[in-house]
């Protein structure tokens, strides 16, 4: 039996959507992170089961064909997927939170049509531009499609149930935090 609400969090790369999450889980300890599977490398101070599981392409698709994901989708080269189990057992838990994209925001909607699902929006298009670029290790050209994915991703914001804009993450944070107490059971 499910006990919690499904929370979603889109936000296009660059957005600082992470800081923003971080600040969420931070101020209510009750709520649980759905850890999806991915096929991309560790960055420096993740940890594997709790940012991600982190397994490989091979696994991966072996896990799809034994129906472990409520949905998955891979962008930049990457497999990233949401697992039924991880879901099912938090929610008789707690309130559950995911942060995924809107292709897979899109499916988690149809599995549960009384999720909340919140889109995270740059300041402005200049702003994600300069934050994209300042992470550095990024090529031109890797720079050109993720600013064409953010801006893919930023059209879908329209059938998400709130919009919220990360001018600074502390403010955003609690935007999120008083939609989610209004929601959460
Ligand atoms: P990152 O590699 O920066 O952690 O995440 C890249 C993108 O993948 C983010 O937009 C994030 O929301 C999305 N993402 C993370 N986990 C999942 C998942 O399980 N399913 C889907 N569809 N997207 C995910």
């Amino acid at each position: 039996m499910s006990k919690g609400s499904l929370f979603v969090i889109s936000g296009a790369s660059g957005v600082g959507k992470s800081t923003v999450l971080k600040l969420v889980m931070e101020a209510r300890q009750d709520l649980l992170f759905s850890v999806s599977a991915t096929t991309r490398q560790m960055r420096p101070g993740e940890v594997d089961g709790v940012n991600y599981y982190y397994i490989t392409r091979e696994e991966f698709e072996d896990r799809i064909r034994r129906g472990e994901f409520l949905e998955y989708d891979e962008h930049n080269g990457t497999l990233y997927g949401t697992l039924n189990g991880q879901i099912r057992e938090k929610l008789t838990r707690g309130n559950v939170i995911l942060d995924v994209e809107p292709v897979g925001a899109g499916n988690v909607r149809k599995a549960y049509p009384d999720a909340t699902l919140i889109f995270i929006m740059p300041p402005s298009r200049q702003e994600l531009e300069e934050r994209l670029r300042g992470r550095g290790d990024t090529s031109q050209e890797q720079i050109r499609l993720r600013l064409n994915r953010a801006e893919w991703e930023i059209e879908q914001k329209d059938w998400y149930d709130y919009v919220v804009v990360n001018r600074r993450a502390q403010t955003c944070a609690e935007e999120i935090l008083r939609i989610i107490a209004e929601k959460a059971d």
